[in-house]
C-alpha cells in the first residue's frame, strides 16, 4: 500500500492564502526564520502540471526522473497522480519503494550501473532498465536474466542547456550488433528510448529521435525481440521562461508518434520528465548576510563621475553549494526580485551575487543591475526546483535550506478524487 502524503505532512492553504503569502509569513517571522534562507514548494503546481501533460501528451505515461528533485513530499504527490517512476541507482530505488511504489512502476534508467546495484533491482522485482553497450548486457545476463531492456539511442542535444549524449546512448550503425548480442546472451530487448537533454529548446530533436526509434524497433524485430515500449526520455521546459512552450513540443511529438508509432502499432510510449514538473513549484527566499563596495576604475569618464564606478558585492546564506547548484551545470539567468518596496528614481548599481561559503567559485551572479540594498533584506528567486535542492550539498558547514510545501484545500481535494480515475486508467 502507498504511503499516502498526509496533511500533516505540507501547510494547506485556506480560501485564497497562496504560496506566495506563505513565503511572505515566513519571511515577517523571523523568530521563525532567524533570517536563513528557505524554499517554498507548491505542490499544487505539481499536479498542474500533470494535468497538462495528460492533456498534452494523451498517449504518453510519464515517469517522473528521481534525479531531478528527490524530495519525499514530491515523489509521494506523482504517486498519488499515478506517474511512475525513473530511478538510476540503488538508493533512488529504495526511496521511491519505501514510498510504496510498485516496482511496475519504476524503470531503471541508468545505461551504465554496477553490478550490486542490478543485483538489488532483481530482487526488488524491477524489470524494465535500459542498456546502450556490450559489457552492460553481459553484467544484465548474468545478474539479472530476466530483466527487460531497452536501448537507449543517441538524440541530438545540440539545442539543450545540458548535453548527455557524449555520455549516453547508442549510434544507429552500433545497434544491429547490440541487438544481435542481445538475441545471443538470450536478454530481452522490449524498446528503445532516448534524451534529446535538459532544458531542450528545438522540438525537431524529439522528432529526428523517434524516427529513429523506428528503425531501431526495425533492426530488432529481425533479430526476433518483440518490441513494444518507445521511451521519450525527458527535456521538457519547466517554466514559463523557457525559450519554448511544452504544448509546442508536445505538438510536435504527437505528429511523429502519429506517423511512426501509429496506435494501432500497440507500441507502449513512456517519457521521463524531471525539469518540467517540478522547476516552477519552488521558490527560494535568500537574505543578505554581508555587503561590500568596490571601486572600479572607468576609462572614458564624461567628468561627471570622476571615472569611479561602484560596484557592490552581496553576500547571501545560499549559494553555488547549495540551492543555485544548477548555475553550474545550465549557465542559467539568474534573475533576483528583490523583495522590498522600492522608489522609481533609486539608483541602480552594478552588483554582484556571492554564496556563504569561503570558496571563489561560490559566485551567484555578476553585473546584475540592482538598487543598493542592506544586511537583512531579501532576495527572492522562482523557478528554484529542478536540480537545486537535488544536488546542494552543505559544504563548509552550509547546510541546504529548509522547504516549506504547501497546496491548497482545493487542490487537495481535486487530487482525492483525480486518484480514483487515474488508478484505473493506468494500465501500463
Ligand atoms: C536526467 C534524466 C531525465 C530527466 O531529464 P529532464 O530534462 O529533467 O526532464 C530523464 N531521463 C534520464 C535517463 C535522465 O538521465
Amino acid at each position: 500500500m502507498a504511503r499516502h502524503i498526509k496533511e500533516s505532512e505540507f501547510t494547506m492553504l485556506e480560501d485564497g492564502y497562496t504560496p506566495r503569502d506563505l513565503m511572505e509569513d515566513l519571511i515577517n517571522d523571523i523568530s521563525k526564520t532567524d533570517r536563513d534562507a528557505f524554499l517554498v514548494a507548491d505542490l499544487g503546481e505539481i499536479v498542474k502540471k500533470h494535468l497538462r501533460f495528460l492533456k498534452a501528451l494523451p498517449r504518453v505515461k510519464p515517469f517522473y526522473a528521481v534525479k531531478c528533485n528527490s524530495s519525499i513530499a514530491v515523489i509521494q504527490i506523482l504517486d498519488e497522480l499515478g506517474t511512475g517512476f525513473d530511478c538510476a541507482s540503488k538508493t533512488e530505488i529504495a526511496l521511491v519503494q519505501a514510498m510504496g511504489v510498485k516496482p511496475e512502476h519504476i524503470i531503471y534508467a541508468n545505461p551504465c550501473k554496477q553490478i550490486s546495484h542490478i543485483k538489488f533491482a532483481a530482487t526488488c522485482g524491477i524489470q524494465i532498465m535500459t542498456f546502450d553497450n556490450e559489457v552492460e548486457l553481459l553484467k544484465v545476463s548474468q545478474s539479472h536474466p530476466n530483466a527487460k531492456m531497452i536501448l537507449r539511442i543517441v538524440a541530438d542535444d545540440s539545442k539543450s542547456s545540458i548535453q548527455l549524449s557524449v555520455k549516453y546512448g547508442a549510434t544507429l550503425n552500433t545497434c544491429g550488433h547490440l541487438l544481435e548480442t542481445a538475441k545471443n546472451l538470450k536478454v530481452e530487448v522490449i524498446g528503445v528510448s532516448f534524451h534529446v537533454g535538459s532544458g531542450c529548446n528545438d522540438p525537431r530533436a524529439y522528432a529526428q529521435s523517434i524516427a529513429d526509434a523506428r528503425l531501431v524497433f526495425e533492426m530488432a524485430s529481425e533479430f526476433g525481440h518483440k518490441m513494444r515500449l518507445l521511451d521519450i526520455g525527458g527535456g521538457f521546459p519547466g517554466s514559463e521562461d523557457s525559450k519554448i512552450r511544452f504544448e509546442q513540443i508536445a505538438d510536435v511529438i504527437n505528429t511523429a508518434l502519429d506517423l511512426y508509432f501509429p496506435e494501432s502499432s500497440a507500441v507502449d510510449i513512456i517519457a521521463e520528465p524531471g525539469r518540467y514538473y517540478v522547476e516552477s513549484a519552488f521558490s527560494l527566499a535568500v537574505n543578505i548576510i554581508a555587503k561590500k563596495e568596490v571601486q572600479i576604475e572607468t576609462s572614458g569618464s564624461d567628468g561627471e563621475g570622476n571615472g569611479i564606478n561602484k560596484q557592490i558585492f552581496y553576500y547571501l546564506n545560499d549559494g553555488i553549494y547549495g540551492s543555485f547548484s544548477c548555475i553550474f551545470f545550465e549557465h542559467g539567468d539568474v534573475k533576483p526580485i528583490v523583495h522590498k518596496k522600492l522608489s522609481p528614481d533609486q539608483p541602480i548599481y552594478s552588483s554582484s551575487l556571492w554564496g556563504p561559503t569561503c570558496d571563489g567559485l561560490d559566485r551567484i551572479a555578476e553585473h546584475l543591475r540592482l538598487p543598493e540594498l542592506y544586511v537583512g533584506d531579501w532576495l527572492l528567486f522562482n523557478n528554484m526546483g529542478a536540480y537545486t535542492v537535488a544536488t546542494s550539498c552543505s559544504f563548509n558547514g552550509f547546510l541546504p535550506p529548509p522547504i516549506h510545501f504547501a497546496m491548497s484545500r482545493q487542490t487537495w481535494e481535486d487530487v482525492q478524487l483525480l486518484q480514483k480515475g487515474i488508478l484505473q486508467s493506468e494500465d501500463l
